[in-house]
């Protein structure tokens, strides 16, 4: 369904958005990688997929990296035609202790970035009529928790901007679109995992099983691979009028 397309996703080397590049690539899109870490165990995995991978290693607080990655891309396949804003981080601690560079690096990656990407994608795809933008929001762009006001205070701000390139490119072939996943057992997951273990002296096991129950209702991980599925959705013909949506997959989460 995409072969010919290409797609960027932000934070692609772990996680959500391995998993989506993934998808992505299983209907045949051309890949760009983005993101730190385990950077040739994520091209090898697109790679056995058969498709095109090009890396760019911008780091997604600086917007001069941004630009230089979104330049590189065009370069290398002529246009980006789903850009999936996925990169994130997070920091878990009351207000009054939130170191304040905490929250500018929370601000920049979780949702600055998604202004520039979209600022430099957008031109190309308004040209060929057709373009797909899936910003990897949560269900904190929804709803609240306790200490996490850098993290609530910038996904609710992607739900807003998605909303807005909404409108602006209503009446285009581009769509802009949110997703919302509730807890999903990724690295950045674990850590707050462990975090509570070492806390409250209990064992990995029970403090999956806490954090799982205060939050989620169907006491279950949502996966990669499902939200990789619903990202095929939104780039899907079924889709073409799918505007401004935050859709959550959240086992209910944001239900209550
Ligand atoms: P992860 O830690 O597994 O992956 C994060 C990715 O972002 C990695 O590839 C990392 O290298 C990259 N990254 C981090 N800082 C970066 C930077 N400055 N520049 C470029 N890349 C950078 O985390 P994840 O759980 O897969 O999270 C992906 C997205 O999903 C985030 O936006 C997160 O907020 C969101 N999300 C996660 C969950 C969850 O439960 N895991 C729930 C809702 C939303």
């Amino acid at each position: 369904m995409l072969k010919n397309k290409t797609a960027l996703v932000t934070g692609s080397t772990s996680g959500i958005g391995l998993g989506i590049a993934k998808a992505l690539a299983r209907q045949g899109a051309n890949i760009v990688l983005n993101g730190f870490g385990d950077v040739e165990g994520a091209r090898q995995q697109i790679e056995a997929l058969g498709v095109p991978v090009f890396y760019h290693g911008a780091d997604m607080s600086r917007p001069a990296d941004i630009e230089d990655m979104m330049h590189a891309a065009e370069q290398r396949f002529g246009r980006v035609d789903i850009l999936v804003n996925n990169a994130g981080i997070q920091h878990v601690a009351p207000i009054e202790d939130f170191p304040p560079e905490r929250w500018d690096a929370i601000i920049a990656i979780n949702l600055s970035s998604a202004f520039h990407t979209t600022r430099l994608a957008l031109p190309a795809m308004k040209a060929a009529n057709w373009g797909r933008i899936i910003n990897v929001a949560s269900v904190h762009g929804l709803v609240a928790s306790a200490q996490k006001s850098a993290y609530v205070a910038a996904k609710h701000g992607l739900v807003g901007l998605t909303k807005v390139v909404a409108l602006e490119t209503a009446t285009t072939g581009v769509t802009c679109n949110a997703i919302c996943p509730g807890w999903v057992l990724t690295p950045l997951v674990q850590k707050q995992v462990d975090a509570k273990a070492a806390a409250l002296g209990i064992s990995n096991e029970e403090a999956t099983r806490l954090l799982l129950g205060e939050k989620e209702p169907s006491m279950q991980f949502t996966t990669p691979e499902e939200l990789g599925e619903l990202a095929v959705f939104f780039c899907s013909p079924a889709a073409n009028n799918v505007r401004g949506v935050a859709w959550n997959m959240d086992g209910g989460w944001a239900a209550q």
